[in-house]
């Protein structure tokens, strides 16, 4: 018997189940598949596509004022896990800021890894791709950006990264070579000599493809910032981006180190009750049904993008649990111990059908606090 058990494993599914481990539960996490978290640009938008600040974002998710030091409070507890496993996320909800994508426009965001700079408005940029990529191209990157900083100055170089291979190169082809250190060393020597062709001096910011390394981002960006003498940006765009395979490769291991229990290809497929409460769901793998039982269930099943809710010709339907929705998706007479997260939450959360990050990890942190409450209230079930 396992005191929450989680179904799902995107940006929500995962914060839900390590913050409930390291809460002292035992945990369980239940999925079929990744989440959206590794299609997406691994930064933290609080409305996609908007340029809306906390403000807007409390609104559209019709947050009551006294909501807002707890989404606060969670957006700290994310950074702080962030920069436990090695990967630190920076940006304030209060004060988004706007980076430039692996298509050369200017995007909103709050929360960024070490890896990406916001945009500045004025100054003089370098945009650098490498050959064999063929998502990144620096020419196209430079005229977009332009039309949004018409201020910048902006010169484009092409590098090698001594590699040929049959298939076209993926950013993230690119960022597991720059983990090695003579390949850093030749794309710098490659990036040194072009600015001395094209006569360029002291450019305030380069900006790359996602792909500053993997395991190796730190010693990537150090490297590069110190040898070009000034900030060094990812313009992350088309997935896979390096941006979100760091963090979603820290926090599966991270979930794995701390005793989470993984029922990995394995699909929920209904569940037993007992009046309001869930007893036991019904797992699917291969050539199996088994019943896992549990105290506390977060559904972390995603949108219609994540597979948790399906388009029919009657409607939105919620797939694993078979529960009733309204016509946007979220749940009628939810079981008492069931805690949507995330994009489970229905598509009156969603922008252009995406859920932002922000609200991911706002629902997670604060459903498992509320979890931790029930728990103390039922006398204690925390037993991990
Ligand atoms: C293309 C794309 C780009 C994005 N870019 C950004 C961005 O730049 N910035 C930003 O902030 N956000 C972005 N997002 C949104 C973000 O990454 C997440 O999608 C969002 O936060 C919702 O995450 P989630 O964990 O709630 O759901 P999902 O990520 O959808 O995860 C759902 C999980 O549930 C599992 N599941 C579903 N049904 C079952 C079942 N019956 N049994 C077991 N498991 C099941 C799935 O396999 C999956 O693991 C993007 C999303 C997409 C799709």
């Amino acid at each position: 018997m396992f005191d929450v058990v989680v179904i799902g494993q995107g940006l929500s599914g995962l914060l839900s189940a390590i913050s409930a481990k390291e809460q002292g539960f035992r945990t369980a996490l239940v999925s079929i598949g990744s989440g959206k978290i590794i299609q997406s640009t691994g930064v933290m938008d609080l409305i996609p596509g908007s340029h809306g600040g906390l403000k807007e974002w409390m609104e559209f998710h019709q947050l009551t004022v006294g909501q807002k030091q707890g989404a606060i409070d969670a957006v700290e507890q994310f950074k702080e896990l962030t920069e436990r496993l090695g990967y630190p996320y920076s940006g304030d909800p209060e004060k988004p800021v706007q980076i430039v994508t692996g298509a050369g426009h200017v995007k909103t965001t709050t929360l960024y890894p070490q890896t990406i700079k916001p945009v500045p408005e004025r100054g003089h940029v370098v945009v650098v791709g490498f050959q064999g990529i063929s998502d990144f191209q620096p020419a196209y990157v430079a005229g977009n950006l332009h039309k949004h900083r018409p201020d910048l100055i902006i010169d484009t170089m092409k590098i090698s990264l001594g590699k040929h291979s049959q298939r076209t190169m993926t950013q993230l082809d690119a960022a597991r070579l720059l983990d090695q250190e003579e390949v850093r060393n030749e794309c710098l020597t490659q990036i040194k000599q072009q600015l001395t062709e094209k006569n360029i001096r002291r450019p305030s910011l380069f900006i790359f493809p996602a792909s500053l390394g993997i395991e190796n981002w730190r010693k990537t960006v150090e490297q590069f910032t110190r040898e070009l003498g000034t900030a060094v940006t990812e313009a992350p765009g088309m997935p896979p981006n390096a941006t979100a395979i760091r963090l979603n490769e820290r926090l599966k291991k991270q979930a794995v180190r701390l005793g989470i229990r993984f029922y990995s290809d394995t699909t929920v497929t209904g569940f037993k009750a007992d009046g309001q409460m869930i007893q036991s769901l019904m797992i699917k793998t291969v050539n199996q049904v088994t019943e896992l039982q549990g105290k506390q269930f977060v559904l972390a099943t995603g949108g219609i993008l994540g597979g948790g809710l399906e388009a029919t010709p009657s409607g939105l339907k919620e797939t694993a649990l078979g529960l009733k929705t309204d016509e946007e998706g979220a749940l009628l007479n939810c079981p008492v111990n069931l805690h949507p997260v995330g994009a489970a939450n229905g598509l009156q959360n969603t922008q252009y059908g995406i859920t932002g990050g922000i609200f991911s990890i706002v629902s997670a942190y604060q459903t498992i606090n509320q979890v931790c409450q029930l728990a103390s209230v039922e006398g204690g079930t925390r037993s991990a």
